[in-house]
This record gives structure tokens, sequence and C-alpha cells, in this order.
């Protein structure tokens, strides 16, 4: 399949052909003609799988074939989660609009207010926005949205997540009319709230399900290591900077803490890194993406904020210095790497803080996943034993020749109860006794080097 199959106006066809792109990826093979015939959607796809294209060319085309609902009004809206992936979107979109009679704005949570104000007051054909900080331009009531023709909302999944709602609710309330198409993106389709938000939101909509986050990117390898404490991380990153051959790599750490003092040392060791610490604000933050896709920096260190939205074409590794929290997160953060169509690696520290994350991340992609070690480096660590949770059952014996309801004992062992709450949400058992955690003895180790 061609992008000329489509029947795109040839304004859209003309930037689809400057950027080189040939054939449509999956997810813009199903989703641009299901949203060109006018139908809500709801659509899962993998990182980096060309998604963004997959609903800002069927908004385009919207634009340039029908007549705008109102002449103030923005005729789209693209929510994400994140700054950093509003900008990638906006970048993307000013690809198109750039030299056309449609004005895209991005509207950003953390920037000048009044700024703002003045760019809504211009009329914009599209904004791009991250969902509060346009909910309260609404609130103000620096525009409306009674023209609104189309909805998009990226990584729903993630909005929710972070707790936008209430924005979205409001959002949406203000652009309620019969006219209004809304497309909707997630990483999965398996996530209740997004399929209530669904249900609430879009009209008679299309599902599109492309290997969805569960999936296997094909492009990104990963690989597991064992490790005892922070000191063995830390060698362990040592090693992987100094021999393993990359272009530019992202380091995510679980505290921006964590963050800082990688940053420091590996500065120290004269490395050429950059951080997204805490203490910067926007401007900062924007000034340190723009330096390291540019290439001006080998390593960037992060926590999940640069997870998503990152489009990063010479990334070659991503490091996960600890597991990600939110399991999900570990999807998003690997697929920084393999970007269009390019090879990546990812190396992932599991130290006995980040087992009950690892575990997680092994349901979530529904494989079971090995572990490698370095020469010289090898853990002692070996993974955590399940906890043993002793429980008392109370059995009714109902059989003919008992007079009376007999309490029978029985004792169970709960698997995968690396949480003591996990047993907890056992209905009618009671936990009586725990054993602490042992390291397992059968873990898979292969050795390398
Ligand atoms: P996305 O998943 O939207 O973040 O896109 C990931 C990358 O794929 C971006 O660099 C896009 O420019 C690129 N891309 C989007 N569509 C195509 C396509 N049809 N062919 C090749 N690359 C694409």
């Amino acid at each position: 399949m061609q992008f000329s199959d489509f029947g795109l106006d040839s304004k859209i066809m003309s930037t689809v052909e400057h950027l080189g792109f040939n054939e449509p990826t999956e997810i813009q093979q199903q989703a641009i003609p299901a949203a060109m015939t006018g139908h809500d959607l709801i659509a899962s796809s993998k990182t980096g799988s060309g998604k963004t294209l997959a609903f800002i060319i069927p908004a385009l085309q919207r634009l340039l074939k029908n007549r705008a609902l109102s002449k103030r009004d923005p005729r789209v809206v693209i929510l994400t989660p994140t700054r950093e992936l509003a900008k990638q979107v906006f970048t993307q979109l000013r690809m198109f609009t750039t030299g056309s009679q449609f004005k895209a704005v991005l509207i950003l949570g953390g920037e000048n207010f009044n700024d703002q104000v003045k760019t809504l007051e211009k009329d914009p054909h599209f904004i791009v926005a991250t969902p509060g900080r346009l909910a309260d331009h609404l609130t103000q009531g620096h525009f409306y949205l009674s023209g609104l023709e189309l909805l998009i909302l990226d990584e729903a999944d993630r909005m929710l997540d972070l707790g936008f709602a209430e924005q979205l609710a409001q959002i949406n309330k203000a652009a309620d009319h019969r006219k209004r198409q809304t497309l909707m993106f997630s990483a999965t389709l398996d996530h209740a709230q997004v399929n209530d938000f669904a249900l609430a939101l879009l009209k008679k909509p299309k599902r599109i399900a492309i290997g969805s986050a569960h999936t296997e990117h094909k492009d990104i390898t990963k690989r597991f290591y064992l490790c005892d404490n922070l000191t063995h991380k830390e060698k362990l990153l040592e090693h992987f900077i100094k021999n393993e051959d990359h272009q530019q790599m992202i380091i995510f750490t679980a505290t921006r803490a964590d963050t800082d003092r990688l940053s420091t040392m590996l500065t120290e060791q004269g490395l050429s890194t950059v951080a997204l610490s805490g203490e910067l604000n926007q401007g900062q933050r924007n000034q340190i993406m723009d330096g390291f896709s540019k290439g001006q920096q080998k390593i960037l260190i992060t926590t999940d904020l640069a997870s998503r939205g990152l489009d990063l074409i010479n990334v070659s590794h991503v490091i996960n210095f600890d597991m990600p929290k939110h399991t999900e997160e570990f999807v998003h953060r690997i697929g920084r790497t393999g970007r269009a169509g390019s090879k990546g690696e990812s190396i992932s520290f599991v130290g006995p803080k980040d087992w009950l994350s690892f575990k997680n991340v092994e349901g979530f992609l529904q494989q079971k996943l090995n572990f490698t070690a370095v020469k010289g480096l090898k853990a002692k660590f070996k993974g955590l034993k399940p906890k043993k949770v002793i429980i008392e059952n109370i059995v009714k014996d109902n059989t003919k020749s008992a007079t009376v309801n007999k309490k029978q004992k029985t004792k169970k062992i709960v698997k995968n109860s690396f949480l003591a709450q996990d047993a907890g949400d056992l209905p009618v058992l009671k936990r009586k006794q725990a054993v602490a955690p042992q390291d397992i003895e059968n873990t898979d180790i292969n050795e390398i080097d």
C-alpha cells in the first residue's frame, strides 16, 4: 500500500513525499482511511509506530475538504499527557502546516500564561496542548470549542493515569456537538478507565488494535542483568558505557535525586552527559532536549519524564538503571530506541528493589525474561522467592454423617506474592505468617563476554 492510495489532498501528499515516506506504517494503513470516513476511533499502537501521522494526516484532510464550523474556534485540538510529547506532535504537525493557510499553536503547562492568551487570540486552527493548561484557558474564556471538528487524545491511558480525567471531561463538554469527531489513541486498550472514557466520549467508535504494548518490538533487543546493590549497578553502567558500541544513550532512574547523582558521577568521568534534573524549569528542559536531539551530548539521564514523546533517531541504547514503577512505562522507555525501523538495545538492571517491577514486566510482556551476566560483575543476588504465606481456611464439612459443621484447617502457599498486600487481597483467607523473601536458586543465568 502507498500513501497515494488514500486519495489525500495534493498538499498533504507533497509533504509526505518531501519527508521521504513511501509506505504508510500499519497503524497509518488502518487509522487514516477509518478516520477519513468521519468515524470516531479508538486505536492502540506500539510506540514509534508512526501513530502521530496516523491522526495528523486525516485531520488535515478533513480541514482541507470541509468548511469550518466557526470562523474563530479551533478546528482541531490534540491533547497529550506530557509537554515533551506535545512538542513532538507539534513538530510533526508544523511540517504540514508551515506555508499553508492553517495556523497551529502549542499550549503547554509551565510556560507563560499571558503569552498563551495572546496566541489563542489569533484564532489558531490547530491547538496541540497538555490538558491541564488548556482547561485553564477554557475556564477563563480565552477560547471556545463550539466549532471544534476534531478532538484527538494521544496516549489517553497515560493522561488518565496522570489524573487528567476531569480536564478531559471539561474539554469534551465544551465541544459536545453532533459534528465533532474524536480519535483516541492509547498504548493499550486493556485499560478500564480508557474503556469507560471511550464509552463516554466516542460515538460508535471503530476499534483498531495494532501490535499492542504487550507485543514484542522486533527492532529492540532486551537484556536483563541482576544486581546486588547501587555500587554494583554503577559498575555495570560503567562497563556498558565503556564496552558497548553506542551512538546516544538514555539512562532511566527511579528518582530525580538518582538522576542528579549519576549525572555528577559520569560527568566527573569526563563523559558527555546531560540530565533532566528536578530543579529545571520548562525552558531549561526544552533546551536540554533540543541539545540532546541535535547530538550535543552522548548520554541523557532522566526519570520517566522523558520516556514518551521523544523521537530521537540516534539513541542506540536505553539503560534502565532502575526498573520503572509503572509496568507500561517499560515499553515506553525502551521505545526511545529502535525508532522508525532502526535497531536498538535495551539493558535493564534488576536489584532486590526492582524485583517486583521486573516480575510485573515479565507478566505484562507475557514472556519469560532471562538474565545475562557480565564476566567479573556477576551478582550474588538471584531474585526473590515468592513470599510463603500460610493461610488458614475455614471449611464447612457438610457431609451427611456430620452432626455439626466441622472446622477444618488447611495450609496453602500463595505464589507470586512478593508483597504482603497480594495475600491480603484474597477473600476469606486469613494471612497468618509471612516468611521473609529468600534467594531463588534456579534463575537462568547466561554468561557472556
Ligand atoms: P511516532 O510513532 O508517530 O512517534 O513516529 C515514529 C517515527 O516514525 C517518526 O520519526 C516519524 O517521522 C516516522 N514515521 C512516521 N510515519 C512513517 C512512515 N510512513 N514511514 C517511515 N517513517 C515514518
